[in-house]
């Protein structure tokens, strides 16, 4: 008996090894993944390596499709336009069989599309959507009128509108004009703070409201530092600023730095409370200081996963999984869209959400 076990055993070891196959080890990818996958070119772009968080969701992306058996190109566009449509160009060249594009201008991707359409190449928009193009597969991001509510909800709570506290000033800045996300952000928040305006409960002494007044070309903090100096020297000689609306880290920094600049961040002049996004390492510190006041967490380590799903799904002529089929419009068809859950960040939060989750480890925020 003892013998026919241990035949059996060397037996079922043998088909075990034979099935896993020996090209790769399992742990790397599986071998469906791998038969499906292997040799097939996954072409990645995104916008700049300005923050943090693209860099981060180009290293995941390329980790995750990887994983799933692909080669990747990872090409990141400087901010640059004409530079990003090059880098396209080139991946449909070398013969990409998907691509996964963050934009930096959404509207001036349409030609490109098109020459990814006719060489029948999926294209996955991540984070951002491209518009004017009919040729967008599907969508890839987070809540995006979800992150505005919760950067002015978070101004709401921490001046106590709720309770009919007030009149306070606040200004109101938006992100690029050229990133469908922008306007999303904006409407979002101001969902929530435009009854108050509305009320008196908030001046916006500016007058700076609309939502073509208060963008930020490329999300540019030195761009919104200079229009925080110009606000603050024209309306808040005497006046205080109680708030800012801040749809991204990089743009708080701007309007930090203006707000220093004038003797905010004292013993007798407090900071304002400031909104932003993306918990960059910078900003967790400055939320840490007390300056920043709040951030949105947006774990792009769950966005990278779902695009590459969403990849791998469409190249394997299935489905991908979505849930929102209405609301985002290239002004040429509806993408079905993954919207991931952002979540608002603070002092009170960060360790549990950023440090406890492993997004950011507790060396850098020394
Ligand atoms: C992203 C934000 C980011 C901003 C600036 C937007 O498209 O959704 O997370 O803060 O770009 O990079």
């Amino acid at each position: 008996m003892k013998k026919v076990l241990s035949v059996l055993l060397i037996f079922f070891t043998m088909a075990l090894v034979t099935a896993c196959g020996a090209t790769k080890p399992a742990a790397e990818t599986t071998p469906s993944a791998t038969a499906a996958n292997n040799g097939k070119l996954a072409g990645i772009v995104m916008p700049t390596k300005v923050s943090q968080r693209w860099i981060d969701d180009g290293d995941n992306m390329v980790k995750a499709l990887q994983k799933l058996g692909y080669k990747t190109d990872l090409q990141y566009g400087d901010n640059n336009v004409p530079n990003q449509v090059a880098q396209i160009e080139n991946m449909i060249t070398k013969g990409a069989k998907v691509l996964v594009i963050a934009s930096i201008d959404g509207t001036a991707l349409t030609d490109v599309l098109q020459k990814a359409h006719d060489a029948n190449i999926p294209v996955i928009s991540y984070d951002r959507l491209i518009t004017k193009s009919a040729f967008v597969d599907y969508y890839a991001t987070f809540d995006n009128f979800k992150v505005g509510v919760l950067q002015a909800s978070y101004i709401e709570t921490a001046l106590a509108l709720k309770d009919g506290k007030g009149p306070f000033n606040i200004e109101l800045f938006a992100g690029s004009p050229d990133d469908n996300n922008a306007k999303f952000f904006f409407d979002g928040a101001m969902s929530i703070l435009q009854p108050y305006i509305t009320s008196g409960k908030l001046v916006v002494k500016s007058g700076q409201t609309a939502y073509a007044q208060v963008g930020t070309l490329r999300w540019d903090g030195a761009t919104a530092q200079t229009r925080m100096d110009n606000i603050l020297s024209k309306n808040y000689t005497t006046a205080k600023v109680d708030a800012v609306l801040s749809p991204y880290d990089g743009i708080s920094i701007g309007i930090i730095s203006s707000l220093k600049g004038v003797g905010y961040g004292s013993a007798s002049q407090k900071m304002p409370i400031i909104t932003g996004q993306d918990c960059e390492v910078a900003s967790v510190k400055s939320i840490i200081a007390g300056e920043q006041t709040a951030s949105i967490f947006k774990d792009t380590r769950v966005l990278a996963a779902k695009a590459a799903e969403m990849a791998d799904a469409v190249l394997k002529g299935e489905k991908p999984v979505v849930n929102d089929t209405k609301t985002y419009d290239t002004g040429l068809k509806i993408v079905p869209s993954f919207l991931c859950d952002p979540v608002s960040v603070d002092k009170t939060n960060y360790q549990k959400l950023l440090v406890d989750s492993g997004y950011i480890t507790a060396d850098k925020l020394k």
